[in-house]
């Protein structure tokens, strides 16, 4: 590892922050970024930093403060927005008090911060201000862990770094740490940093590039002796298979996620359902298929910090064979029910007072598969992933070095459950449908890309199936402008091949683990009186919109009876099912045998609680964004039948309707999202959104 310090980069950062805030703050942030950026020092709101300067309480009178990085914040991106500063003299009384509680601590955070809406600082904050020296900088080294979690790690740190470097024995960070390594940098006053067992690293110095550096040239060291240590070793591979992963995952992903979910306390939302993230690079695949897997997998992770995002084990699947998929679900439905058994004796032994969310893994590794993680959103999960694979190569190095020792189960329990760090996830309610994954198709159409909208502000993961690349690739940029978490899949899908659909659909399921709520949407148009009608063109327009229907759903139906966890299909049918109008005989056709296949799913899939409720929206004309390519199509000749200008037309169907409303495709997206929420008791049902147009009442 080398310093990425520039004198030049420095000034730059220095000059970008207003002057009231100083040369001190913009030197912290600097190094912050630079230690954010290294997946290999700290990830996903791990570690801290801080800086000592003078501050100003409320009263504007000076004193000595500190900035210290807000808790779960991220290095990478660390503003001065997310440094509290706190009184430090206030601070250093607290090394008087003997012991602590984490409210205690929280509250004595609280009276000391400078900014009454200051964010929680770190939990380390302590250890920051006992130490004398002006800037201090804390990670999760990769390499340093690599030494620490070992049964002779204590040894090793002393093998690879000398006198230089102080060590401290575990100790959970608050009070008792930070006056321990205070008193170890009293006392000697020569250490360059202090390495915490099984925790990480710290340094400290004058300015931020010498504690910055101190830092690199650690990590540096121990990454050098580890290299010597392991050279030309290798975890040996024990397994091989002839399917292929994504084949794999496409098959078992929604089973487990069944197996995962659990029953929601919101009477609408009836199961709480996780988003899968699987991983599967090279390395990992080296891991999982190692003859050290197993032990290795299941052993504690690599620093406390973790467990909130992780859990405190991992569970490792053993399945030896993929041709029989059925015998791999029973082995890993097994294990998963080992697994919560033995995580609800760890929770009552060492945190009765808990209440237990749930008791499933986050992490699963699986030979021949790789890591599958799960998480409330796309996002945790994606955390929950980049630690397993931090941890993965972690433990690869420490046990072709030795033998891994990680935390105890009394201390992985005691950093799991304790409030300061519940607090690092968000606490925000879920919302109508959090967890739930909708898929549409003519998803990149007007009504497709609305309905997405609609969905994802309801807290949805979308995945939008066509088969216009460019409208695909026009939408999702659209839609990335409203959240950047993950949270959007585009698929290409031809709606009347079925093993196009099978392939997206699998490509969905690799991507999110499942999918809850099927929107058949993917429509087109032809105008002509049935006596000219182009029998052609009638076919091609019932073979995407009655039969695309089809082959939509019931791929979609094969992934919801394998989750088991109900779900919805919300059918785009038409006003024209009940109220057809001439020349239009091929879309009113497909639309009513659309309509039908819902009313008949309905009845069959309601054992399964699976509702089938079918939309019957009139005249969604789209915006210059995302125009209706339906409406493209037959504009002209729609218009020309009424002896008007296409551009009227809007304005022509709205003064037709009871309210004189214009129906706009987030209309149609709002009531998917309505039926989605399963709100109400209702299956095969029609609700039109049409502003009330007499002839097409349902009936
Ligand atoms: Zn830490």
């Amino acid at each position: 590892m080398k310093s990425l310090w520039s004198d030049q980069d420095a000034r730059t950062a220095e000059a970008r922050l207003p002057n009231s805030l100083g040369p001190l703050v913009a030197q912290r942030l600097y190094t912050a970024h630079l230690i954010g950026s290294d997946a290999s020092l700290v990830l996903h709101g791990g570690g801290n930093v801080s800086v000592k300067a003078s501050g100003k309480n409320f009263l504007g009178e000076e004193l000595e403060a500190i900035y210290v990085k807000a808790s779960g914040t991220d290095l990478s991106h660390l503003s001065s927005e997310g440094l509290t500063s706190l009184d430090l003299q206030r601070l250093r009384k607290m090394r008087q008090i003997e012991s602590l509680t984490d409210d205690q601590l929280r509250d004595a955070y609280s009276l000391c911060c400078l900014n009454a809406n200051a964010a929680t600082p770190s939990i380390e904050t302590l250890l920051h201000a006992f130490l004398q020296h002006r800037f201090v900088d804390h990670s999760h080294a990769d390499a340093v862990l690599t030494l620490t979690n070992q049964l002779d790690g204590h040894a090793l740190i002393k093998e690879a770094l000398g006198d230089s470097v102080g060590i401290i024995e575990y100790i959970r960070p608050g009070l008792s740490l930070a006056t321990a390594v205070a008193n170890l940098c009293d006392s000697q006053p020569d250490l360059v940093g202090v390495v915490l067992m099984k925790h990480g690293l710290v340094t400290f110095g004058p300015d931020a590039q010498s504690s910055y550096e101190a830092h690199i040239d650690i990590v540096d060291r121990c990454e050098t002796f580890i290299r010597q240590r392991t050279k030309g070793k290798s975890l040996s591979v024990n397994f091989t298979c002839e399917q292929k992963p994504d084949d794999i995952v496409a098959k078992i992903a929604p089973t487990v996620r069944g197996l995962l979910s659990t029953k929601s306390d919101k009477i609408d939302q009836l199961f709480v359902r996780p988003i899968l993230e699987w991983r599967h690079a090279p390395e990992i695949m080296q891991f999982v298929n190692s003859d050290r897997a197993k032990v290795l997998a299941s052993a504690s992770p690599l620093t406390g910090d973790h467990v909130i995002r992780t859990k405190s084990r991992a569970l490792f699947c053993d399945v030896r064979d993929w041709s029989d998929i059925p015998a791999a679900i029973t082995t890993i439905t097994q294990a998963i029910e080992t697994f919560r058994s033995d995580y609800k004796k760890y929770v009552q032994e060492y945190s009765p007072d808990v209440v237990q969310e749930d008791g499933y893994p986050k992490v699963m590794l699986l030979p021949g598969v790789g890591v599958l993680c799960w998480g409330d959103t796309k996002l945790s999960a994606g955390i929950a992933a980049d630690i397993a694979e931090q941890t993965l190569r972690v433990k690869t190095y420490a046990s072709l070095m030795g033998s891994y020792e990680g935390l105890t189960d009394e201390h992985l329990a005691d950093m799991e459950f304790r409030t300061l760090q519940r607090r690092k996830l968000s606490d925000a309610p879920r919302r109508t449908l959090a967890g739930q994954v909708v898929a549409i198709s003519g998803g990149a159409g007007a009504i497709g890309v609305a309905t997405a909208r609609c969905c994802l502000e309801a807290g949805a993961h979308v995945a939008l199936a066509d088969l216009n690349q460019e409208a695909l690739d026009r939408a999702v940029k659209h839609l990335l402008a409203m959240q950047r978490e993950g949270r959007v899949l585009a698929v290409r899908m031809d709606v009347t091949d079925e093993q196009s659909v099978c392939d997206g659909y699998a490509e969905i399921v690799r991507t999110f683990g499942g999918v809850d709520v099927i929107v058949p949407n993917a429509g087109v148009a032809h105008v002509a009186p049935i006596e000219s009608l182009d029998v052609q063109q009638f076919r091609r327009v019932m073979d995407i919109n009655a039969t695309g229907y089809l082959t939509f759903m019931q791929a979609g139906i094969r992934i919801l009876k394998q989750q088991g966890l109900g779900g919805n299909i919300i059918i785009n049918a038409s006003k024209n099912v009940f109220g057809p109008g001439k020349d239009f005989g091929a879309y009113s056709a497909s639309k009513a045998a659309g309509h039908q296949l819902g009313k008949v799913a309905a009845i069959e899939l309601a054992p399964l609680g699976i509702r089938v409720n079918m939309i019957n929206a009139d005249a969604v004309f789209g915006d210059q964004e995302t125009p209706s390519g339906l409406w493209q199509e037959v504009g002209p000749q729609r218009a020309k039948l009424r002896d008007m200008r296409s551009e009227d037309l809007p304005e022509y169907y709205r003064s037709k309707n009871l309210l004189g409303a214009k129906v706009t495709g987030e209309h149609v997206g709002r009531t998917v999202v309505f039926f989605a929420s399963n709100a109400t008791p209702t299956t095969g049902a029609t609700l039109p959104i049409d502003g009330g147009v007499v002839e097409a009442f349902p009936r």
